[in-house]
């Protein structure tokens, strides 16, 4: 079993980027989080709203989660993002390697669309007079942001060999992804998506969400979905995915 992860090394060039996305990304969060403290009181916000937009905020960072997973998977290639798809080729074939890279190497993939996006949203909505619509907007941003910096690490929480008992019950309960909710897209590249609690996974799954942008997208742009993965999966070798499976804790 190959347990050298094949992409560790990388450039100078690449480690300032990962470091800028997060970065970037970080900034939004605190940016959001003084927000939220400077007017909590002026807001008003009530607190089963409060409690309902923090679930809102956990469920769309879930959902979005989803789609960058899915651009990442379908539509990018090494040529748009160098190392950063390598790794997720990589993960593909190799599960388990996941475990091998550092923290900043997966952050950024999240890190840098949340930022923008998210970045915008929380500049969007500070324009407004505060009021207890803009407060839990700026939850809903400040959670997303965040989970999406800790996105690959909810994720990798799936791929834990040996999972400490508070963990497994918290995936019991799916308050995050779990490795038998997870696994399921490592058998099917065009499923289960969503890597932070995995409920956006349901909707989505059963109304065919992806498949059918997928269409969309192909028709509009005459695009193939996934055109570089049997060159991946060819370049990696086929081995790793017997290999990578999970050990279930007892
Ligand atoms: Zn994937
Ligand atoms: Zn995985």
């Amino acid at each position: 079993m190959q347990t050298i992860p094949f992409f560790k090394h990388a450039t100078l060039r690449e480690i300032i980027i990962t470091r800028l996305c997060c970065a970037a990304n970080i900034v939004v969060i605190v940016g959001c989080a003084g927000y939220l403290i400077g007017y909590y009181d002026a807001a008003g916000l009530r607190w089963p709203w409060l409690i309902a937009a923090l679930l809102l905020g956990y469920f769309l960072a879930d959902l979005f989660s989803g789609l960058v997973h899915w651009v990442v998977d379908t539509w990018l290639d090494e040529a748009m993002l160098g190392r950063g798809i390598a790794i997720t080729r990589e993960h593909h074939s190799h599960p388990s390697h996941v475990l091998l890279y550092d923290f900043l190497d997966q952050a950024s993939l999240g890190a840098a669309p949340s930022a923008v996006v998210f970045g915008i949203a929380a500049v969007v909505t500070a324009q407004f007079p505060v009021s207890p619509l803009t407060y839990a907007l700026m939850v809903i941003w400040f959670v997303i942001a965040t989970c999406m910096l800790f996105g690959m690490s909810f994720h990798n929480l799936a791929h834990w060999p040996v999972r400490p008992p508070l963990l497994r019950i918290a995936q019991r309960l799916h308050l995050v992804c779990s490795p038998e909710h997870h696994w399921r897209h490592h058998r099917d590249h065009t499923v289960r998506y969503c890597v932070i609690n995995g409920w956006a996974n349901y909707p989505c799954d059963r109304l065919r969400l992806w498949s059918r942008l997928e269409r969309l997208v192909a028709a509009t742009t005459g695009r193939a979905p996934r055109a570089d993965e049997a060159t991946w999966e060819r370049k990696l070798g086929d081995a790793g995915v017997v290999a990578g499976v999970p050990q279930r804790a007892a």
